[in-house]
């Protein structure tokens, strides 16, 4: 079934200069880039970001890290894959949470680190399921720049939500 999915090139992937690395292990023919952009990141859409995470004794620092205090880094690279299951394939290619049990080819596998303070800095946010993604197009893509590529996102299901 055809979906999109939300891919996030995270502060220590903009910082390691891995945006190259990463676009182009998403450049399959599986999956078409239907939006991209660079995002400022206030501590605000971090925590709506995250917001299903908020009772995580973890919470803090990934609103730190997505918001760049722990990298000094303010923006990201927000794209929108669409194609055939493309949560799942854009998940693989990202690779497991955390970067330690990670494919080793994978993303997060080859790029990602444990911070001292226990931060899984890993390189990429993925959205986990069709719900969460489109939520998430509509948290980090304006309206305007939703509409360019709305015939890629289902709006039966999302009706009501923009
Ligand atoms: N995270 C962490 N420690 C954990 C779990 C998650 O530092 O024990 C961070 C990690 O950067 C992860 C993000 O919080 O990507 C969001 O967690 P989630 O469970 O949604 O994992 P993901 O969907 O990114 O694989
Ligand atoms: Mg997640």
């Amino acid at each position: 079934m055809n979906e999109s999915a939300l891919v996030i090139i995270k502060p220590d992937g903009i910082q390691r200069g891995l945006i190259g690395p990463v676009l182009d292990r998403y450049d399959t023919p599986f999956l078409r880039l239907v939006g991209i952009k660079m995002a400022k990141v206030t501590r605000a859409l971090a925590a709506a970001h995250y917001e299903q995470l908020r009772n995580k004794p973890f919470f803090e620092e990934i609103i730190n890290y997505l918001s760049g205090k722990l990298n000094g880094i303010g923006s990201v690279l927000v794209m929108v894959y669409y194609g055939d299951q493309a949560i799942k394939r854009c998940r693989a290619i990202a690779g497991a949470t955390n970067p330690e049990e990670a494919n080793p080819r994978s993303i997060r596998g080859a790029f990602g680190r444990i911070t001292t303070k226990g931060v899984y800095e890993n390189v990429v946010h993925v959205s986990s399921n069709a719900k969460e993604a489109r939520r998430e197009i509509r948290l980090w893509f304006t309206p305007a720049e939703v509409r360019g590529f709305s015939q890629h996102i289902q709006q039966s299901k999302a009706k009501g939500r923009s």
